[in-house]
């Protein structure tokens, strides 16, 4: 399998390579050059296996210059019983006999980032020694919160890897930013950047960019790559348990293999809804994606209208993970869509950088209109779903499932569409636990609680244990207390690697 990208389609590397990279010389996202398929037959197959089989299914299909062993290898040191906490790894939770809540969030970091960062070291190393790479690779991650702690957490004292999170200083909340200044390991740094996630991706797509500055780094025995949902390492673990989840549902006799699905995801960046689209490119039966953001509604308006457009106020919600008004990913979708015309993708990434929007073909609006349902809740809209989901189910969902679960219910309101529907639950509930909590109590029963009283409140209140990750941070000594302005960022980069 051989991956182009985005933006100039002549660029043609195997998988490796494209892991490797991280993001093309151009700016552009590598994409596979077509997109393998798969029959039902096997998708029905997949019930009877373990999440890791089915890992090993999906992941040689587009990864086809890794061997058996190095695949294996990859996988069983990603899912383990020990970082997931369950053998299932993803499993699916009922909620009632049509809303089914596949929970991404087990592992060591409690979001569903681990389904990809505890791999994607694996696929990095692996990728290196098949290149016959002999630079140190330098991980460098723009993070909206649960992908830093996550990248940390999977290439911590990861051989021949070093990387440094930037994370927005006011954009995160208190436990993803004790998590991450808390790091352990000794080839690791942190440093919080002053503004918002876009300015910390946009500063490290700057260094990306700097071909001068990546010049400089190999003399000095270090490559950049990335662990942002940009890599296509990072992407194709994510196709893997939507296929795990349609395969539980064939196994518990709720659907048969065939039957159409709807698949809803709190979207940011647009990695984990864009999975969901593969698996369908692939064969998964789905009838209709439905794409929930927040009060950031830009991808919303995108669907609606067909026009991109980041020109607008940028708000700070409970769902911070997924307040971004540039969703990287999209690119890969409409590249798809426009059937790999890349120079189209090229003048409309080239609009949003210059003017910050750009309108698609009709075509490719009429492929998206077909497909997908977008949608958005504010806070006080997620805030209520989260306490009616525990009213009437008894289950505690964390605000950004929220937001996917009250998109989903306005879209089951105007259209009584009664589809059998997999929501992906992208993060532990104690992993926002003030939000969580106002939101079943209210905003008096918070104020002057220090973060770990309140995960011991939810953890009676939802009568959950609290996942040991989350209840260890107490003890923990901080390590990074970094800040810099957007344009220091570089000089961060050579601090930490001693270059100048
Ligand atoms: C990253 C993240 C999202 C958004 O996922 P994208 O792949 O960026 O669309 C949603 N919820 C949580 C908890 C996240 O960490």
């Amino acid at each position: 399998m051989q991956y182009n990208s985005t933006r100039d389609n002549s660029i043609c590397v195997n998988a490796a390579d494209a892991i490797k990279t991280g993001l093309s010389k151009e700016g552009g996202l590598f994409v596979p050059k077509s997109i393998p398929k798969v029959e039902l037959s096997q998708i029905d197959a997949l019930k009877d296996k373990t999440y890791n089989e089915r890992a090993f299914f999906v992941l040689g299909k587009f990864l086809t210059d890794f061997t058996d062993d190095e695949l294996w290898n990859c996988i069983n040191s990603a899912y383990t019983k020990a970082k997931f906490e369950t053998n299932a790894i993803a499993p699916v939770y009922e909620l009632n006999d049509s809303t089914y809540v596949l929970e991404l969030w087990h592992g060591p970091t409690c979001a569903f980032k681990d389904m990809a960062l505890q791999i994607l070291p694996h696929l990095l190393t692996t990728s290196m020694k098949k290149t016959d790479e002999s630079n140190e690779v330098v991980i460098l991650v723009a993070t909206s919160g649960d992908t830093g702690k996550a990248a940390l957490e999977g290439f911590k004292d990861v051989n021949g890897t070093r990387i440094i999170v930037f994370y927005p200083d006011n954009g995160v909340s208190e436990i993803q930013k004790r998590q991450m200044v808390t790091q352990e390991g000794n080839n690791v740094s942190v440093a919080a950047v002053k503004g918002n996630f876009d300015d910390a991706q946009n500063g490290v797509k700057k260094i990306f960019t700097d071909n001068e500055y990546k010049e400089l780094l190999n003399r000095n025995g270090f490559s950049l790559s990335s662990a942002n949902s940009i890599n296509w390492g990072r992407l194709v673990p994510q196709i893997v348990y939507y296929f795990s989840a349609y395969a539980d549902l064939i196994k518990a006799g709720k659907i048969v293999c065939g039957d159409k699905v709807n698949i809803v995801v709190p979207t940011g960046n647009f990695g984990n809804i864009l999975a969901s689209y593969y698996a369908m490119r692939m064969g998964l039966p789905v009838a209709r994606f439905i794409c929930a953001s927040n009060e950031n509604n830009v991808l919303t308006d995108f669907i609606n209208t067909g026009t991109y457009n980041k020109n607008r106020e940028f708000h700070t919600t409970i769902s911070p993970s997924m307040d971004i008004l540039i969703s990287s990913n999209l690119e890969r979708f409409l590249y798809d869509l426009a059937d790999n015309n890349d120079a189209l993708i090229k003048d409309w990434m080239e609009k949003l950088s210059i003017d910050g929007s750009y309108t698609v073909s009709d075509d490719v609006f009429k492929k998206m209109q077909d497909m997908f349902y977008g949608g958005f809740s504010d806070d006080a809209e997620t805030m209520a779903a989260i306490k009616s989901v525990a009213a009437d189910y008894d289950y505690v969902m964390d605000t950004h499932t929220a937001v996917a679960k009250s998109v989903y219910d306005k879209y089951v309101a105007k259209t009584a569409d009664k589809t059998k529907t997999i929501i992906a639950s992208t993060a532990s509930p104690f992993k926002f636990n003030q939000s969580v909590l106002i939101a079943l109590k209210d905003f008096d029963y918070v104020v002057g609680k220090d973060e770990f009283t309140m995960l011991d409140e939810l953890s009676d209140i939802g009568n959950m244990p609290i996942p040991k990750s989350l209840a260890e941070l107490k003890d923990k000594p901080v390590n990074f207390e970094i800040v810099c302005d957007k344009d220091e960022m570089r000089q961060i980069v050579s601090d930490f690697l001693a270059v100048d």
